[in-house]
């Protein structure tokens, strides 16, 4: 089909789905809306049980990715920086609290390992392209964080789904940059 075609045919089908985007973006809040509400009960139980046991949700004291210092939840013994060491630390303190000598979740070690293969394996395939190799790192861990807080909690935080899709858009917009395509566009392909 010759260029002027195409892009017609494109043009068009672009104002129908247009049109489809409006009611996507108007009704998919409410749909979301609907359903919290539709499970809010359960979990606002759930909740109730939750703050009147574990301190991390007294609303009184902040929390959050800088306070409080990371803890045991079972003796609230406050981890050193030397019980703080990615993998060593768990296998040198045999996945025990020092404090208390309750287990430590597999799950610290596990997502320090699989974050630094991840990250390993990207430096092998764009060792000689920084902004890639950087991108795709943060995309790798950004994926990690979406998965595990997806099985732990069922549900993802909103600032990991904007962060992988704006990372996702970085990589779109430099391979595209990298391609025939903009040449095209620019007229000079
Ligand atoms: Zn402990």
């Amino acid at each position: 089909m010759e260029m002027t075609l195409t892009t017609i045919i494109a043009t068009g089908l672009g104002l129908a789905v247009g049109s489809f985007l409006n009611v996507v973006i108007y009704r998919l809040p409410i749909m979301a809306k609907r359903n919290a509400l539709k499970n809010a009960l359960p979990h606002i139980k759930e909740l109730h049980k939750e703050v009147n046991v574990d301190p991390n949700f007294d609303l009184s004291k902040p929390f959050n990715l800088n306070v409080p210092r990371s803890a045991c939840p079972i003796c609230n013994h406050q981890i050193t920086t030397i019980e703080n060491v990615p993998v060593l630390s768990w296998l040198v303190l045999t996945g025990k609290c020092s404090g208390c000598k309750s287990p430590i979740s597999t799950r610290y070690p596990f997502v320090e390992l699989v974050n630094a293969m991840a990250w390993g394996a990207i430096a092998i395939i764009y060792y000689n392209q920084t902004y890639l190799l950087i991108l795709n790192c943060l995309l790798a861990s950004t994926f990690i964080c979406i998965m595990a807080t997806k099985i732990d909690r069922q549900e993802v935080h909103n600032f990991l789904i904007f962060q992988f899709l704006t990372l996702s858009a970085l990589q779109l917009v430099y391979i595209l940059s990298q391609s025939a395509f903009v040449e095209k566009i620019m007229g000079i392909g």
